[in-house]
Protein backbone atom coordinates (compact mmCIF):
# COMPACT_ATOMS: atom_id res chain seq x y z
CA UNK A 1 0.00 0.00 0.00
CA UNK A 2 1.17 3.25 -1.17
CA UNK A 3 0.08 7.03 -0.55
CA UNK A 4 -0.04 9.57 -3.44
CA UNK A 5 -1.87 12.57 -4.87
CA UNK A 6 -4.01 12.78 -8.04
CA UNK A 7 -2.42 14.89 -10.64
CA UNK A 8 -5.07 14.16 -13.58
CA UNK A 9 -8.56 12.14 -14.24
CA UNK A 10 -9.42 11.65 -17.85
CA UNK A 11 -12.41 9.29 -18.46
CA UNK A 12 -12.15 7.35 -14.91
CA UNK A 13 -8.18 6.96 -15.32
CA UNK A 14 -6.30 8.98 -12.39
CA UNK A 15 -2.80 9.56 -12.95
CA UNK A 16 -1.24 9.45 -9.27
CA UNK A 17 2.08 10.97 -8.24
CA UNK A 18 3.78 8.20 -5.60
CA UNK A 19 7.90 8.95 -4.71
CA UNK A 20 7.98 10.90 -7.33
CA UNK A 21 6.68 7.70 -9.70
CA UNK A 22 3.68 8.67 -11.99
CA UNK A 23 1.13 6.22 -12.02
CA UNK A 24 -1.93 5.47 -14.10
CA UNK A 25 -5.01 4.19 -11.64
CA UNK A 26 -8.30 2.99 -11.88
CA UNK A 27 -10.60 3.98 -8.57
CA UNK A 28 -12.07 0.73 -7.02
CA UNK A 29 -15.65 -0.32 -7.45
CA UNK A 30 -16.71 0.19 -4.08
CA UNK A 31 -15.71 4.07 -3.92
CA UNK A 32 -17.77 4.30 -6.47
CA UNK A 33 -20.57 2.37 -4.21
CA UNK A 34 -19.40 4.92 -1.78
CA UNK A 35 -20.12 7.92 -3.77
CA UNK A 36 -16.82 9.25 -3.29
CA UNK A 37 -15.77 10.26 -6.61
CA UNK A 38 -12.09 11.01 -6.58
CA UNK A 39 -11.00 14.33 -7.52
CA UNK A 40 -7.61 15.98 -8.30
CA UNK A 41 -5.81 16.83 -5.59
CA UNK A 42 -6.83 14.44 -3.75
CA UNK A 43 -4.83 12.52 -1.31
CA UNK A 44 -5.20 8.62 -1.94
CA UNK A 45 -4.19 5.42 -0.59
CA UNK A 46 -3.20 2.70 -3.99
CA UNK A 47 -1.94 -0.62 -4.64
CA UNK A 48 0.15 -1.33 -7.23
CA UNK A 49 -0.42 -3.71 -9.99
CA UNK A 50 1.88 -6.33 -11.34
CA UNK A 51 1.71 -4.63 -14.66
CA UNK A 52 2.47 -1.75 -13.64
CA UNK A 53 -0.92 -0.09 -13.26
CA UNK A 54 -3.16 0.91 -9.67
CA UNK A 55 -5.95 0.88 -8.38
CA UNK A 56 -7.12 3.31 -5.07
CA UNK A 57 -8.51 2.17 -2.01
CA UNK A 58 -9.14 4.94 -0.62
CA UNK A 59 -9.54 8.84 0.09
CA UNK A 60 -8.23 10.50 2.48
CA UNK A 61 -9.85 12.93 4.45
CA UNK A 62 -9.65 16.08 2.06
CA UNK A 63 -9.58 19.65 3.32
CA UNK A 64 -12.01 21.00 0.83
CA UNK A 65 -13.35 20.16 -2.76
CA UNK A 66 -14.63 22.72 -5.74
CA UNK A 67 -17.12 21.06 -7.80
CA UNK A 68 -16.20 23.73 -10.79
CA UNK A 69 -13.42 23.20 -11.27
CA UNK A 70 -13.36 19.82 -9.57
CA UNK A 71 -10.42 20.14 -7.38
CA UNK A 72 -9.45 18.67 -3.70
CA UNK A 73 -7.34 20.18 -1.44
CA UNK A 74 -6.41 23.60 -2.23
CA UNK A 75 -4.30 25.57 0.10
CA UNK A 76 -4.82 28.79 -1.62
CA UNK A 77 -6.40 30.84 -4.53
CA UNK A 78 -3.98 33.22 -6.37
CA UNK A 79 -6.37 35.83 -7.62
CA UNK A 80 -4.77 37.65 -10.60
CA UNK A 81 -5.88 41.19 -11.38
CA UNK A 82 -4.83 44.50 -12.41
CA UNK A 83 -5.87 48.06 -12.06
CA UNK A 84 -5.38 48.90 -16.47
CA UNK A 85 -6.12 46.59 -19.47
CA UNK A 86 -8.56 45.44 -18.05
CA UNK A 87 -9.55 46.55 -14.67
CA UNK A 88 -10.76 44.50 -12.30
CA UNK A 89 -13.90 44.76 -10.60
CA UNK A 90 -13.26 44.78 -6.90
CA UNK A 91 -16.42 43.04 -6.60
CA UNK A 92 -15.27 39.90 -8.28
CA UNK A 93 -11.75 39.80 -6.09
CA UNK A 94 -14.18 39.90 -3.09
CA UNK A 95 -16.57 37.16 -3.91
CA UNK A 96 -13.36 35.02 -4.85
CA UNK A 97 -11.61 36.02 -1.43
CA UNK A 98 -15.10 34.88 0.14
CA UNK A 99 -14.65 31.62 -2.11
CA UNK A 100 -12.28 30.94 -0.63
CA UNK A 101 -12.53 31.54 2.84
CA UNK A 102 -16.33 29.48 2.47
CA UNK A 103 -13.46 26.63 1.59
CA UNK A 104 -10.24 27.11 3.96
CA UNK A 105 -8.49 28.37 1.82
CA UNK A 106 -5.75 31.08 1.34
CA UNK A 107 -6.19 34.10 -0.75
CA UNK A 108 -3.22 35.96 -2.10
CA UNK A 109 -3.88 38.87 -4.11
CA UNK A 110 -1.60 39.15 -7.19
CA UNK A 111 -1.57 42.70 -8.68
CA UNK A 112 -0.05 41.94 -13.13
CA UNK A 113 0.98 44.58 -14.97
CA UNK A 114 3.08 46.29 -12.50
CA UNK A 115 4.58 48.35 -15.33
CA UNK A 116 1.56 49.78 -16.42
CA UNK A 117 0.33 50.36 -13.29
CA UNK A 118 1.49 49.70 -9.71
CA UNK A 119 -2.28 49.82 -8.49
CA UNK A 120 -2.06 51.11 -5.23
CA UNK A 121 -5.73 51.60 -4.51
CA UNK A 122 -5.57 47.76 -4.73
CA UNK A 123 -2.57 47.40 -3.40
CA UNK A 124 -3.64 49.00 -0.47
CA UNK A 125 -6.95 47.95 -0.01
CA UNK A 126 -6.06 44.59 0.46
CA UNK A 127 -3.15 44.59 2.36
CA UNK A 128 -5.10 47.06 4.86
CA UNK A 129 -7.52 43.31 4.95
CA UNK A 130 -4.70 41.58 6.00
CA UNK A 131 -4.17 39.58 2.45
CA UNK A 132 -0.68 38.46 1.37
CA UNK A 133 -0.43 41.25 -1.86
CA UNK A 134 2.28 40.99 -4.37
CA UNK A 135 2.43 43.06 -7.57
CA UNK A 136 3.83 41.49 -10.80
CA UNK A 137 4.79 42.32 -13.84
CA UNK A 138 4.71 39.35 -16.47
CA UNK A 139 6.52 41.96 -18.38
CA UNK A 140 9.69 42.94 -16.51
CA UNK A 141 9.71 40.58 -13.92
CA UNK A 142 8.48 42.16 -11.29
CA UNK A 143 7.51 40.31 -8.13
CA UNK A 144 7.82 37.05 -9.98
CA UNK A 145 10.11 35.92 -7.07
CA UNK A 146 7.84 36.85 -4.62
CA UNK A 147 5.31 34.87 -6.18
CA UNK A 148 7.38 31.83 -6.48
CA UNK A 149 7.80 32.02 -2.92
CA UNK A 150 4.24 32.39 -2.12
CA UNK A 151 3.08 29.28 -3.95
CA UNK A 152 5.99 26.97 -2.92
CA UNK A 153 5.30 23.86 -1.06
CA UNK A 154 1.37 24.26 -1.50
CA UNK A 155 -1.31 23.82 -4.23
CA UNK A 156 -2.67 26.57 -5.79
CA UNK A 157 -5.00 27.95 -8.41
CA UNK A 158 -4.88 30.81 -10.39
CA UNK A 159 -7.79 32.49 -11.10
CA UNK A 160 -8.31 36.13 -12.63
CA UNK A 161 -10.95 37.89 -15.25
CA UNK A 162 -9.86 37.64 -18.89
CA UNK A 163 -6.24 39.24 -20.00
CA UNK A 164 -5.61 40.09 -16.79
CA UNK A 165 -2.40 37.89 -17.12
CA UNK A 166 -3.00 34.51 -15.87
CA UNK A 167 -1.25 33.06 -18.49
CA UNK A 168 1.67 35.11 -18.80
CA UNK A 169 2.10 35.21 -15.29
CA UNK A 170 2.48 31.36 -14.84
CA UNK A 171 5.10 30.95 -17.98
CA UNK A 172 6.97 34.01 -16.22
CA UNK A 173 6.58 31.24 -13.10
CA UNK A 174 7.77 27.82 -15.21
CA UNK A 175 8.74 28.76 -19.03
CA UNK A 176 7.96 25.05 -19.66
CA UNK A 177 3.98 25.83 -18.10
CA UNK A 178 2.32 26.92 -21.37
CA UNK A 179 3.95 23.98 -23.76
CA UNK A 180 2.77 21.21 -20.84
CA UNK A 181 -0.86 22.90 -20.90
CA UNK A 182 -1.32 23.18 -25.03
CA UNK A 183 -0.33 19.80 -24.88
CA UNK A 184 -3.28 19.03 -23.03
CA UNK A 185 -5.44 21.28 -25.28
CA UNK A 186 -4.40 19.11 -28.25
CA UNK A 187 -4.75 15.92 -26.57
CA UNK A 188 -7.98 16.59 -25.88
CA UNK A 189 -8.64 18.56 -29.09
CA UNK A 190 -10.32 21.51 -28.27
CA UNK A 191 -8.81 24.97 -26.38
CA UNK A 192 -7.78 25.25 -22.81
CA UNK A 193 -10.43 27.95 -21.95
CA UNK A 194 -13.01 25.84 -23.22
CA UNK A 195 -12.74 22.79 -21.34
CA UNK A 196 -13.52 21.55 -17.88
CA UNK A 197 -10.47 19.49 -17.68
CA UNK A 198 -7.89 20.31 -14.52
CA UNK A 199 -4.64 19.23 -14.04
CA UNK A 200 -1.74 19.72 -11.47
CA UNK A 201 1.23 20.63 -12.64
CA UNK A 202 4.65 20.64 -10.24
CA UNK A 203 6.58 23.16 -10.94
CA UNK A 204 10.67 23.52 -10.49
CA UNK A 205 10.38 24.80 -7.02
CA UNK A 206 7.60 22.03 -5.84
CA UNK A 207 5.03 24.39 -6.08
CA UNK A 208 1.71 22.35 -7.35
CA UNK A 209 -0.51 24.89 -9.47
CA UNK A 210 -4.05 23.94 -11.61
CA UNK A 211 -4.48 25.14 -14.34
CA UNK A 212 -8.23 26.29 -14.45
CA UNK A 213 -10.50 28.55 -15.93
CA UNK A 214 -11.29 32.02 -14.85
CA UNK A 215 -13.48 33.94 -12.42
CA UNK A 216 -16.69 33.00 -14.29
CA UNK A 217 -16.55 29.61 -14.04
CA UNK A 218 -14.44 29.08 -10.78
CA UNK A 219 -17.11 27.48 -8.41
CA UNK A 220 -19.94 30.21 -7.73
CA UNK A 221 -22.39 27.90 -6.85
CA UNK A 222 -20.29 27.40 -3.00
CA UNK A 223 -21.22 31.20 -2.31
CA UNK A 224 -24.99 30.47 -3.37
CA UNK A 225 -25.19 27.60 -0.77
CA UNK A 226 -23.73 29.55 1.96
CA UNK A 227 -25.95 31.29 4.50
CA UNK A 228 -26.74 35.37 4.72
CA UNK A 229 -25.17 34.70 8.24
CA UNK A 230 -21.99 33.22 7.28
CA UNK A 231 -21.10 35.85 5.53
CA UNK A 232 -19.75 37.81 7.90
CA UNK A 233 -17.08 35.23 8.45
CA UNK A 234 -15.86 35.03 5.52
CA UNK A 235 -14.63 38.44 5.39
CA UNK A 236 -11.50 38.13 7.17
CA UNK A 237 -10.85 41.56 8.42
CA UNK A 238 -14.32 42.10 9.88
CA UNK A 239 -13.49 39.59 12.60
CA UNK A 240 -12.16 41.78 14.84
CA UNK A 241 -15.39 43.89 15.27
CA UNK A 242 -17.78 40.85 15.43
CA UNK A 243 -19.52 40.60 18.00
CA UNK A 244 -19.10 44.05 19.37
CA UNK A 245 -22.43 45.45 17.51
CA UNK A 246 -25.10 46.88 19.22
CA UNK A 247 -27.21 44.23 18.21
CA UNK A 248 -26.52 40.31 18.58
CA UNK A 249 -28.17 39.38 14.61
CA UNK A 250 -26.95 42.75 13.18
CA UNK A 251 -26.33 42.58 9.14
CA UNK A 252 -23.64 45.32 9.36
CA UNK A 253 -25.50 47.12 6.33
CA UNK A 254 -27.21 50.10 7.95
CA UNK A 255 -27.65 49.10 11.87
CA UNK A 256 -27.49 51.88 14.62
CA UNK A 257 -24.79 50.84 16.88
CA UNK A 258 -22.35 48.09 14.13
CA UNK A 259 -18.84 48.02 14.91
CA UNK A 260 -18.59 47.04 11.49
CA UNK A 261 -20.20 50.17 10.15
CA UNK A 262 -18.02 51.93 12.27
CA UNK A 263 -14.88 50.62 11.55
CA UNK A 264 -15.48 51.34 7.57
CA UNK A 265 -16.21 54.65 8.77
CA UNK A 266 -12.79 55.07 10.67
CA UNK A 267 -10.99 53.52 7.71
CA UNK A 268 -10.30 50.58 9.52
CA UNK A 269 -12.16 48.48 6.83
CA UNK A 270 -12.46 49.71 3.20
CA UNK A 271 -15.32 50.91 2.13
CA UNK A 272 -14.89 48.77 -1.33
CA UNK A 273 -14.88 45.52 0.80
CA UNK A 274 -17.81 46.78 2.74
CA UNK A 275 -19.73 47.75 -0.14
CA UNK A 276 -19.25 43.65 -2.02
CA UNK A 277 -20.04 42.43 1.32
CA UNK A 278 -23.78 44.26 1.15
CA UNK A 279 -23.91 42.98 -2.41
CA UNK A 280 -23.56 39.68 -1.73
CA UNK A 281 -25.48 40.06 1.04
CA UNK A 282 -28.23 41.38 -1.07
CA UNK A 283 -27.65 38.01 -3.28
CA UNK A 284 -28.03 35.65 -0.65
CA UNK A 285 -31.08 37.02 1.13
CA UNK A 286 -33.13 36.94 -2.02
CA UNK A 287 -31.60 33.61 -2.22
CA UNK A 288 -32.80 32.19 1.04
CA UNK A 289 -36.83 33.92 0.36
CA UNK A 290 -36.75 31.57 -2.39
CA UNK A 291 -35.60 28.80 -0.57
P1 LIG B 1 -5.03 35.80 -19.49
O1 LIG B 1 -6.24 35.93 -20.36
O2 LIG B 1 -5.33 36.20 -18.09
O3 LIG B 1 -4.38 34.46 -19.55
O4 LIG B 1 -3.98 36.90 -20.02
P2 LIG B 1 -2.70 36.74 -20.96
O5 LIG B 1 -1.57 36.12 -20.22
O6 LIG B 1 -3.10 36.11 -22.24
O7 LIG B 1 -2.33 38.28 -21.19
C1 LIG B 1 -3.20 39.20 -21.82
C2 LIG B 1 -2.39 40.32 -22.45
O8 LIG B 1 -1.75 41.10 -21.45
C3 LIG B 1 -1.27 39.82 -23.36
O9 LIG B 1 -1.19 40.70 -24.46
C4 LIG B 1 -0.03 39.92 -22.49
O10 LIG B 1 1.14 40.12 -23.24
C5 LIG B 1 -0.34 41.14 -21.66
N1 LIG B 1 0.33 41.09 -20.35
C6 LIG B 1 0.29 40.06 -19.46
N2 LIG B 1 0.99 40.37 -18.34
C7 LIG B 1 1.46 41.63 -18.53
C8 LIG B 1 2.26 42.52 -17.73
O11 LIG B 1 2.66 42.22 -16.60
N3 LIG B 1 2.54 43.75 -18.25
C9 LIG B 1 2.10 44.13 -19.48
N4 LIG B 1 2.43 45.34 -19.92
N5 LIG B 1 1.36 43.31 -20.26
C10 LIG B 1 1.04 42.09 -19.79
ZN1 LIG C 1 -22.98 45.22 12.81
Amino acid sequence: MRTGIILKSISGFYTVRSDGELIVCKARGRLRVENTTPLVGDHVEITINDDGTGAIDRLLPRKNAFVRPPIANLDQLVIIVAAVIPVTDPFLIDRMTAIAAQNGCEAVICINKSDLDQGDTLFETYTRCGFKTIRTSAETGEGIDELSAAVCGKISAFTGNSGVGKSSILNALEPDFNIQTADVSKKLGRGRHTTRHVELFTLANGAVVADTPGFSSFDTEAMEMAGKRELQNLFIEFEPFLGSCRYNDCAHIKERGCAVLDAVGDGVIPVSRHESYARLYEQLSRRNEWA
